[in-house]
């Protein structure tokens, strides 16, 4: 029988989709959406001292985030204690900003350490931050392991982005 407390499932199925893109490309997507100047193509929502925070090309819902350290790196341990720091914080952040603009039932954090856990990107951590609602696994995700997402990624970033910046 299948287990239904699947929380993860969610970020497991976004990474999988993550890592065919990935496959398709040359480095590291993070390290290069850190790298180019340009916001609104790479949908990144705010550029901290030590981590930044995008949104994810491959969303399970609207307004589903990435919270990720400057630093290239897979664990946790190997970051410094600032840029932990500095993660939860934008972390705290993004539901604070989620509550805003969706609403949501629930939010959904959580982060996948390594191929085996899950991890489509595993050489530089990442955190997902996202929203979701208490029918959200419906019948397509259900029957066609496939999601219907309503609104845009570039109308995601408009309206996370404002909030972001409105909320202290
Ligand atoms: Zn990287």
């Amino acid at each position: 029988m299948e287990t239904l407390w699947a929380p993860w499932r969610s970020a497991y199925l976004s990474e999988a989709t993550e890592n065919e893109a990935k496959n398709i490309r040359t480095g590291c997507v993070f390290c290069e959406a850190l790298t180019n100047p340009d916001d609104r193509t790479r949908y990144v929502i705010h550029r901290g001292k030590n981590a930044f925070v995008i949104l994810n090309l491959y969303p399970y819902n609207n307004g589903h985030m990435l919270v990720i350290p400057n630093q290239h790196a897979p664990r946790l341990d190997h970051l410094p204690v600032e840029t932990r720091c500095e993660l939860m914080e934008l972390i705290n952040k993004a539901q604070l900003v989620l509550q805003t603009v969706y609403r949501p039932h629930g939010i959904n954090i959580g982060n996948n350490t390594g191929q085996a856990a899950g991890a489509g990107i595993a050489d530089h951590l990442h955190f997902h931050v996202l929203p979701r609602w208490t029918a959200d696994a419906n019948f397509m995700t259900t029957v066609a392991n496939s999601r219907v997402i309503p609104e845009s990624l570039e109308i995601s970033w408009e309206r996370i982005r404002e909030a972001w910046e409105k909320i202290l």
